[in-house]
Parts: C-alpha cells; structure tokens; sequence
C-alpha cells in the first residue's frame, strides 16, 4: 500500500488540496474494492473472464471494466484498446 494510503495530509497542505486528495482516494479505495471482489470471483469460479472483448469481440487479453465501484461484480471485459477507449471517452484519439 502506498504511503498516502492512510489519508494523512502530507504537512503544509493547501486545504482545496486536502478535499482533492481525499476525493481521489475514495475513488482508488472503491477500485482496489472491486478489483478484488472480481479477483476473489474469479478464483471462486463465479466470474469467467471470457476470452474475448464485450465491445469489439477480439480475442484476446480482456481487462475487467467497472462503471460503477458500488457494484463490484458487474464488469465488463474489454481488451485493452477498447479499455482505454471507455476510460478516456469516445471519438477521442
Ligand atoms: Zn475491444
């Protein structure tokens, strides 16, 4: 775990900073959450990472997506192409 894992403000920290920071990891902590409820289903055997792409149905190395960190085992499997697509929004280079 990274040291700024713990929340604690590092000294001298702008308070629009600190609200910031404190956003952000919320945000990394609801990942890390999902990431390894996946993990623990897959291991399980109650989640199958399929072998090709949700979107573009590639073969492939797939990468498990979560829109939304409150609902850990709803993953889509893109490969990375499309992964980096959802994450940085559509039409976009
Ligand atoms: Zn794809």
């Amino acid at each position: 775990m990274p040291s700024w894992w713990k929340g604690k403000a590092p000294a001298g920290e702008d308070p629009k900073q600190t609200a910031r920071r404190q956003r952000i990891q919320r945000e990394k902590r609801d990942q890390f959450r999902a990431q390894h409820a996946v993990a623990r289903a897959i291991d399980r055997g109650d989640l199958i990472r399929p072998a090709t792409c949700d979107e573009c149905h590639k073969e492939g190395k797939v990468i498990g997506h979560h829109e939304d960190y409150s609902k850990p085992l709803e993953v889509q499997w893109l490969c990375p192409k499309c992964h980096g697509k959802r994450l940085w929004g559509y039409g976009r280079p």
